[in-house]
């Protein structure tokens, strides 16, 4: 992966670009912005950039130190994930203290080919603090020509003593154009990528897991059951949120962030009714309570948005759903 091969990141790409042609690459930065954008790519890409010795800087993509690196196997670069978490301990949910005092001394050492030393922490929200600590004093005391990257979907979520010392890229949503184009020429069908696309937020990962006629039919089911929320049982409400809860694992996991993408575009499509209901209203009794409506959906969607928040560091799952759904419901 080479930052030619990033797609609608321009701003952030560009700004690390920049950084290597200073030979002033930051020595801790984090990469913030929504899941699917192209964090991860682009932490590669950067790797490879840096270590590159055909076109330092850049990145070549075929000498010996890109070809490491893109296989995960460059002695100077060291990845820690959920995955090798879960290698270590199948029912991982948070990255370790091992994982951090591995990167930690990773940074630390020479550099094996002559480059510089590069780590990559992906989903760094997951850290616990213990390791987020362990990592302070590699961030206090940056070892020369050492680069720590912090992939986050919640930034925030990161101890503010580890966030001040990390220089922020921001990644945004990529456009609709962009993210039909990329599933396009993954061979799926144009009008299956467009409906895709309008639900996905941005997101190629969601992009791709709702692209075919199964994804798309649990998400329009799903919009269906929250269209009836209101009238349904309590009791069938909460087996909903058993369900959205979802099994565990990758699988559970990609699907649950659906399932909030999901909830996230019907919260935002009831807030456009209850605006444009509003907007028409001419009589001002009616006026006030269109408005209330429209707060209440104001109410929901923040709710959904705080709900995706939890999600993502990984809260307590069922609980999560139970309360997102009883709210929506009121
Ligand atoms: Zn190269």
């Amino acid at each position: 992966m080479s930052f030619a091969a990033i797609r609608g990141q321009t701003r952030a790409v560009d700004a690390l670009r920049r950084a290597l042609a200073r030979g002033r690459l930051p020595h801790a930065l984090i990469f913030a912005g929504p899941a699917g954008v192209g964090k991860r790519a682009t932490a590669y890409a950067l790797a490879a950039a840096a270590l590159c010795t055909e076109q330092p800087g850049v990145g070549c993509g075929r000498c010996e130190d890109c070809r490491l690196v893109a296989a995960g196997t460059h002695p100077d670069l060291v990845v820690e994930d959920l995955e090798r978490a879960r290698a270590e301990r199948p029912t991982a949910m948070l990255l370790s203290i091992e994982q951090a005092r591995r990167v930690r001394s990773h940074l630390a050492m020479r550099a094996v080919r002559g480059g510089r030393k590069i780590a990559i922490i992906d989903q760094a929200e997951r850290l616990t603090v213990d390791a987020q600590n362990a990592l302070l004093k590699t961030l206090e005391e940056p070892p020369g020509r050492a680069t720590l990257v912090l992939i986050a979907t919640n930034a925030d979520a990161l101890l503010a003593t580890i966030r001040s010392r990390c220089q922020r890229l921001l990644f945004a949503p990529l456009e609709p154009d962009l993210l039909r184009e990329l599933l396009e020429a993954e061979g799926i069908d144009p009008e299956l990528a467009g409906r895709a696309v309008a639900l996905a937020e941005g997101s190629l990962d969601r992009a791709r897991t709702l692209a075919d006629e199964e994804g798309l039919a649990q998400a329009d089911e799903l919009r269906a059951k929250l269209d009836r929320l209101r009238k349904m049982r309590l009791v069938d409400v909460l087996d909903l949120a058993g369900e959205l809860a979802g099994p565990r694992g990758e699988k559970g996991r990609a699907q649950q962030e659906v399932n909030v993408a999901t909830v996230l575009s019907w919260c935002r499509a009831e807030l456009a009714r209850a605006a444009a209901d509003a907007a028409a209203a001419t009589d001002p009794d009616d006026v006030h309570e269109r408005l209330e409506a429209v707060r209440a959906a104001l109410r929901r969607a923040e709710r959904s948005y705080a709900t995706s928040r939890e999600l993502e560091r990984n809260a307590n799952v069922h609980l999560a759903w139970d309360r997102l759904l009883l709210e929506l419901r009121e």
